[in-house]
């Protein structure tokens, strides 16, 4: 079985329950805050037309999730992909309200999601399904109720164009209803790299605690869009071998080392990693299974699981997806004494410099890319840094260590706020 297939078979959501019911266990938490805190509070599913380039007219499903209003506004990002569904969306809105929670941003957690293969869409079907969708979700989203952003194949165009939706409704422009949009338009600068940039970040603290010299370590990643092709940018600015990537395509390996701008490029020509010069093209499944130092998945979910976990070489899996590996994975990793960054943590610089976009928007201000690298390195430090200790303190995995925090938070926050009415 590939491990798309297995993949597949794992249900998202019962995943994000699990996690969270380990976390609820250990905290002891009142019995009504954790029925609260289990389930999302609000979906929304809608199902909308979109006039193709033939003259036919489709109809698309889409999600937009709201999990938990606690601490803030929903935030969270809407992704395109055909294997979409509301489980999925669920369990990334829930996975949100942690990941806010850990690094300590004023937010709650929000996901979208459309079904649908953006590959096979022209330019301008992209444009009317992005705007239509936008529309749809509409009666949830605002600046101060909830600001989507970018994930798995949704771009700062696609930004751009939902912030004009909504502007184009209200009347008057408004940045601050999405994040990640393009820099002309109230984007921040670094946002586009934030969330490889804060993976980076943690890798470097992980590597100072294990003791490990970054400059003699080698990388494999998985998934080669925003957070992977950034990831292994970055990595490899920090003296680190970069010996393998993939994408949905294929995989490729040269162990003396890739160079990472030419396989960006080569991406930007064929479409895929495929075929790079001087590499040998492996699977997906070998490129996880690659012997390095640092293995970074930034693809999808559940792709460590029970069944390869045994196999992973790597002394740190730094998780730049959401949801990449299994709770069952995570024992045997822990077990086998790999360090694993979880995904609430080690992706969470994406949505800390979303929050500043917003802080930008809302002020009518724009700060230098180094303000915000500066700010974003001081939030995943100290993040990092109080999972650790609270992983230490209660000898869990990182995951349980990074839950303890941010499942405290937001219990702590809607505990005070009271039950309406
Ligand atoms: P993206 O669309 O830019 O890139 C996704 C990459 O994954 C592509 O290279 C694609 O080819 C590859 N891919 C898809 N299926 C694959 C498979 N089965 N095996 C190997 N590669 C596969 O998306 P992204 O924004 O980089 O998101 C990647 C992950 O990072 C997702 O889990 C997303 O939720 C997470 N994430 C993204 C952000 C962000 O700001 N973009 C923030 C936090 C977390």
């Amino acid at each position: 079985m590939t491990t798309e297939h297995v993949a597949a078979e794992i249900n998202a959501w019962k995943v994000a329950q699990q996690q969270f019911d380990l976390a609820a266990d250990r905290l002891n938490l009142d019995p009504g805050l954790r029925r609260v805190l289990r389930e999302p509070r609000r979906e929304l599913t809608v199902h909308f037309p979109v006039q193709m380039d033939d003259g036919s007219v489709q109809v698309f499903t889409g999600y937009r999730v709201q999990h938990n209003l606690g601490r803030g506004p929903a935030k969270g990002g809407i992704r395109f992909h055909q294997d979409v569904s509301i489980d999925e969306v669920k369990a990334l809105a829930m996975w949100m309200t942690w990941k806010c929670a850990v690094v300590g941003i004023p937010y709650g957690g929000g996901k979208g999601g459309v079904i649908v293969d953006p590959k096979k869409l022209s330019m301008k079907e992209l444009e009317h399904l992005s705007r239509r969708f936008f529309t749809e979700i509409e009666v949830l989203i605002g600046p101060e109720r909830d600001i989507p952003a970018p994930d798995v194949n949704t771009t700062p165009q696609i930004m751009a164009w939902f912030m004009d939706t909504y502007s184009m409704h209200v009347g008057y422009t408004v940045p601050g209803v999405v994040t990640g949009k393009p820099i002309s338009l109230g984007g921040s600068e670094g946002r586009n790299e934030a969330t490889a940039r804060g993976c980076v970040y943690t890798i470097v603290e992980a590597a100072n605690h294990l003791g490990m010299d970054l400059t003699k370590s080698t990388v494999a990643v998985q998934g080669f869009g925003n957070a992977g092709s950034i990831a292994a940018q970055l990595i490899a600015a920090e003296g680190a071998t970069v010996v393998a990537v993939s994408d949905s395509t294929s995989g490729i390996r040269n162990m003396s080392g890739l160079d990472i701008a030419r396989v960006v490029n080569w991406k930007k020509e064929h479409g895929t990693v495929k075929g790079f010069p001087g590499a040998e093209d492996i699977t997906n499944a070998e490129v996880l299974e690659t012997e390095c130092d640092i293995l970074i998945p930034a693809a999808l979910e559940n792709q460590i699981t029970a069944r390869n976990a045994g196999n992973i070489k790597a002394k740190i899996v730094a998780e730049a997806a959401n949801g990449p590996t299994t709770p069952e994975a995570d024992e045997i990793l822990f077990a086998r004494g790999i360090f694993l960054i979880p995904d609430i943590l080690c992706n969470a610089g994406g949505v800390t410099v979303s929050y500043f976009e917003w802080v930008q928007d809302l002020n009518r201000d724009h700060w230098t890319e180094d303000e915000v690298n500066a700010k974003l390195k001081t939030i995943m430090v100290k993040a990092f840094n109080e999972v650790l200790d609270q992983a230490h303190h209660h000898d869990v995995n990182m995951r349980t260590g990074a839950y303890l925090n941010a499942v405290q938070r937001v219990a702590d926050a809607t505990a005070m706020r009271g039950l309406y009415p």
